[in-house]
């Protein structure tokens, strides 16, 4: 096993740094006070290949999920509210489209969508069924040469500023539960989806909001993969976008790591800096190890995705592993700062209210015990 990073992705990822540097930090709290994030930021990524999908030859194809999970941890120490954008749009809307895409609909969208001029989304949290995911009710009907879309998508990253969408329906009632759903791709600049962005206190800048359908035609042309496997479709989607969401949460923890330990270094509390108190210097070394463990289990993951290794019991102990490191991690460091942090302003506040949003997107920490142990027992069953 080689831990090295290879030579193309340290370019890149210095690259990254650099654009990190001179066109995320100046403008974040403009964009935290606006609540949005500026359609050139999608698209500099995408310009930059930094998205980790490509369009090449007429379709879209994978490139380094590893160099996704480094792109999503770097981007996250600084703000998990824009890496979290980037990831909705990537890791949830585009990647619906790579999966089940068709030809005709990778070259229709596919080159838009990967350099960013065009934005994703994917809705399918419901106010009713979240962790549930086959419990949805937004309805499909079949109608001559489309479907009728009705029904509300409660909570949709970048659904405030997307172009399209991939939205999953009930389009076979009468089915068994695990085939009475299909997946669309939506275009959704039209008159009868209206769009409420919520007032939320996690991952700011990016939007979340709700997606309401009116009588929305979808034409046959834009159903995404099989009728009927909606449902195992947009599971397929979050196991694999749990890999970079474990990254970006694991981004958050160091970001606030980072700045309590600089704070520790330099604030004197009963006449010495709080890092020469041997109980305080025990903490970092800590959740230092807590991240290095969790950060090791993200590369696990990516190794695994990379070989087309069976991932999902490695991307559901990476996104477990990332937030209850980041929970402890970025609750301690606001700790540091006294009373300062419960300041909005604060650069440390944002953390602990990030990793209470990766908690939630992409499967609850129960969903991921859930999955923990029903492959372990597969395993166990075969006797692995
Ligand atoms: C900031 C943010 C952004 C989001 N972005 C998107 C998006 O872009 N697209 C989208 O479709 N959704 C999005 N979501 C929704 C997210 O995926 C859901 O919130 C999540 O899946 C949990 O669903 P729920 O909120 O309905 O909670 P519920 O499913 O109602 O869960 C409630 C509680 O029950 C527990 N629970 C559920 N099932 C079990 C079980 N079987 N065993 C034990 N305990 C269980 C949960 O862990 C949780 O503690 C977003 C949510 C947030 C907060």
């Amino acid at each position: 096993m080689d831990f090295a990073i290879p030579n193309e992705l340290t370019n890149s990822l210095s690259r990254f740094k650099d654009y990190i540097n001179s066109r995320i930090i100046p403008n974040l709290r403009s964009w935290n006070r606006q609540g949005a994030i500026p359609r050139a930021f999608f698209q500099q990524m995408g310009e930059n290949g930094w998205y980790g999908l490509k369009f090449k030859d007429g379709q879209i194809q994978g490139e380094s999920t590893l160099m996704e999970a480094l792109v999503a941890e770097e981007l996250a120490i600084v703000s998990p509210g824009v890496a979290i954008a980037a990831l909705a749009h990537v890791d949830l809307g585009l990647m619906g489209l790579y999966l089940f895409g068709s030809r005709d609909h990778h070259q229709a969208y596919g080159k838009a969508a990967t350099r960013g001029s065009s934005v994703m989304c994917l809705g399918n949290t419901e106010n009713l069924a979240g962790s549930d995911v086959a419990g949805i009710s937004m309805t499909a009907e079949k109608a001559d040469g489309g479907w009728i879309l009705n029904g509300t998508k409660a909570y949709v990253t970048n659904g405030f500023v997307a172009d399209l969408g991939v939205i999953t329906a009930v389009s076979d009632p009468q089915a068994a539960r695990n085939n009475r759903l299909s997946m669309y791709l939506v275009n959704l600049n039209q008159e009868n989806i209206r769009r409420t962005k919520l007032n939320k206190q996690v991952w700011i800048p990016s939007d979340l909001t709700r997606l309401k359908f009116d009588t929305v035609f979808v034409p046959d042309g834009h159903l995404l993969g099989v009728r009927g496997r909606g449902l195992q479709q947009v599971l397929e989607i979050f196991t694999r976008s749990r890999v970079p969401i474990a990254a970006l949460t694991l981004g958050g923890a160091v970001g606030a790591f980072n700045l309590a330990v600089n704070h520790m270094r330099k604030r004197k509390i009963f006449g010495r800096p709080i890092t020469e108190f041997q109980a305080k210097a025990f903490e970092i070394s800590k959740f230092y190890a807590e991240i290095e463990s969790a950060r090791l289990m993200i590369w696990k993951a990516c190794w695994q995705m990379e070989r087309e290794k069976n991932f999902r019991q490695a991307a559901s102990l990476a996104k477990y592993l990332a937030v209850e490191v980041a929970r402890k991690v970025t609750l301690w460091a606001a700790d540091i700062f006294g009373a300062a942090s419960v300041v909005h302003e604060h650069p440390v506040h944002k953390y602990p209210m990030d990793t209470w949003g990766s908690s939630l997107g992409e499967g609850t920490q129960d969903v991921q015990k859930l999955i923990i142990f029903r492959e372990l027992m597969k395993r166990w069953d075969a006797g692995d």
